[in-house]
């Protein structure tokens, strides 16, 4: 690929505006030699203003949503994009959330632009575990573990019952729930379903990958290493 084309498809710009980019000088090689759009050089060797060029199509990233933030680009609020640099959102293929997080959740939500990875993640086949960290308005009753593994919970308005999820107790108003399957409101539902209140919910892990100390609001970029601990 041209590099005006592939940095244009990074979100920097229009074609215009990269090939402006250009005129300026502003694009470089790691030694800060001045780069034509048909000059044909490695991804990893292109500057923009000096920085390196963000990572190519199958990029994959962690961030800790805070809550007041929406996943989807539609919503008037806050949304979690606006917690990334904006040309992310210009990124051709389109990044998108993998499944989403309530408004009023945080925790760990990736994004990525890899379409059949994104598949592999949220596909009930794939039964990962995601684990949620939630905060309880009535002291636990004692018999929610059972209930919630016993593969028959049936949520209000569901046809197919629930898959049997495990649940930990931390103490009487807080809970740690490991599910593998991702239905709309499902925590804040399978509590209410046995009586409770979810008042502050968090998800702290997807398979084996953790928020590991990233503050609320900060992003970081998923290598390999990372991707193969979630499965
Ligand atoms: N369950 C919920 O109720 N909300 C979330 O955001 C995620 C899981």
């Amino acid at each position: 690929m041209k590099l005006l084309k592939l940095i244009a498809n990074l979100g920097y710009g229009s074609r215009k505006d990269v090939a402006a980019m250009f005129r300026e000088g502003r694009i470089t090689d790691a030694e800060g030699e001045v780069l034509y759009a048909d000059d044909k050089v490695g991804h990893e060797a292109v500057r923009v203003d000096g920085e390196p060029l963000d990572p190519p199509a199958g990029m994959v990233l962690m961030l800790h949503k805070p809550t007041g933030y929406t996943c989807s680009t539609k919503d008037p609020g806050r949304i979690v994009y606006d917690l990334l640099p904006p040309r992310f959102r210009l990124r051709s293929p389109l990044l998108s959330t993998v499944g989403r997080l309530d408004r009023d959740t945080s925790g760990l939500l990736m994004l990525t632009d890899d379409g059949a990875l994104l598949h592999r993640i949220v596909s009930p086949k794939a039964k990962l575990s995601k684990v949620y960290e939630a905060t309880l308005a009535g002291d636990l009753r004692g018999d929610e573990g059972e209930v919630f593994a016993s593969g028959t919970l049936m949520l209000e308005s569901e046809t197919t019952p629930l898959a049997p999820a495990h649940m930990e107790t931390v103490d009487a108003r807080h809970a740690r729930l490991t599910l593998t399957e991702g239905r709309y409101h499902q925590v804040r539902r399978m509590f209410a379903a046995v009586g409770n209140h979810v008042e502050a919910l968090h998800r702290s892990r997807i398979g084996g990958l953790a928020l590991d100390g990233l503050p609320p609001g900060e992003w970081r970029l998923l290598g390999a290493d990372d991707i193969a601990r979630l499965f």
